[in-house]
């Protein structure tokens, strides 16, 4: 069992207005008949699954997608009855228990189905099409064809969708994009019958790329207000709400000396006489080795991160002397995920995944 650890001043907090004002945006972009669906994988990208999924719902998302079995069938613990799809590789064996959660499952593989012991009830089935990603998936019209003729051979399957993820969605550069896509178009049109849900875009896709072939977009990281990546912030179709703040309060504020050293290592030295301040953070938390340099704020002045990040605590070097309990935005703006990303020499998806759960969530 994770502990949270609620009796420390370190805690996230998100803004369910912002979730539901990136999908209103999103699908008032999108065309009337495109549904979205809210991937919620990972926790919600570190955001709480069941929170998140609540305000989605709330939101008008038409269902769910997330990455492992498990994570579907804790949303259907929690009574959400809503279409999900897992969209990562399930072994075999569980695929009964998928179908009798109506939890639909990602065939990427043509031995995966044949393989299948009959099932008692109907398994609802997405095809994955392998179109330039390289990752899961079937990679050939006729592998696809296969897996249609073997479905309509058996009563205990359904295949209720067929998709494909884009390699270079959040670029600007769309020529590799347009392979892929291309690619799609003709696998779905030389189906016998078109499954109900046809769909290829993630939030790059949703965000930049029309979708009126399409019944459904696999909304993520911008669901959450962040972008796919930097360079296609001037091309945004809508300000996009960063949902995530992550805070915390001084506990121990200190007047360092000339010669005075800071952490593990004591890689930090004084050169003068300075504030520092001692953090409840620290890399079990998800504020990782690497944010040291990294700038926090107080009421938007920066302060950075100075020598060591610990597994429980860090320590920021500070303008002039603050009292103990001032609050600290970790991640938030102006040290937003994708400065923090960048400092990181990561995505902002990787910055907010991180949070580990000992940070608790607050609602907002
Ligand atoms: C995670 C994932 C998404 C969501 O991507 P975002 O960039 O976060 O919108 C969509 N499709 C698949 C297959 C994924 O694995």
């Amino acid at each position: 069992m994770a502990v949270t650890g609620w009796h420390r001043p370190t805690w996230v907090e998100i803004d369910c207005a912002a979730i539901q004002a990136n999908i209103q945006n999103e699908q008032a972009h999108l065309p009337d008949d495109v549904a979205l669906f809210a991937v919620v994988k990972a926790d919600a990208y570190g955001h709480g699954m069941l929170e998140v999924a609540k305000t989605a719902k709330k939101a008008g998302a038409k269902g769910f997608c997330v990455a492992i079995l498990d994570e579907a069938l804790a949303l259907r613990e929690a009574g959400f009855d809503d279409f999900i799809l897992v969209m990562g590789a399930v072994p075999q064996s569980f695929a009964r228990l998928a179908a009798e959660k109506q939890i639909a499952l990602t065939v990427f593989d043509l031995d995966w189905l044949t393989g299948l012991e009959l099932l008692p009830v109907n398994l609802d089935v997405h095809v994955k099409v392998d179109t330039g990603m390289g990752r899961l998936g079937l990679r050939s019209m006729e592998a696809v064809r296969e897996i249609e003729a073997e479905i309509v051979k058996r009563e205990d399957v359904t295949l209720d969708g067929i998709f494909t993820h884009f390699a270079t969605a959040d670029q600007l550069e769309t020529s590799y994009f347009e392979k892929q896509l291309a690619c799609f178009r003709e696998v779905v049109a030389s189906m016998v019958t078109r499954p109900t849900w046809v769909h290829c875009a993630n939030s790059a896709t949703a965000l930049l790329h029309d979708q009126v072939d399409f019944d459904a977009v696999r909304f993520g990281i911008s669901m959450y207000g962040l972008t796919p990546s930097p360079e296609i912030i001037p091309v945004l179709p809508f300000e996009l709400r960063p949902a995530l703040s992550w805070y915390t309060e001084m506990v121990q504020v200190k007047e360092l000396f000339p010669g005075d050293c800071v952490s593990y290592g004591a890689t930090y030295e004084a050169n003068e006489r300075e504030w520092v301040a001692t953090l409840p953070v620290g890399y079990a938390d998800g504020f990782i080795r690497a944010y040291s340099g990294f700038e926090v704020s107080v009421d938007g002045v920066l302060m950075p991160v100075i020598g060591r990040v610990c597994m429980d605590q860090c320590i920021i070097k500070l303008p002039h002397k603050y009292s103990v309990g001032t609050k600290v935005t970790l991640i938030g703006s102006p040290n937003s995920a994708d400065v923090a990303a960048r400092h990181l020499n990561t995505i902002n998806y990787e910055v907010t995944c991180l949070i580990s759960e000992r940070v608790p969530k607050k609602y907002i």
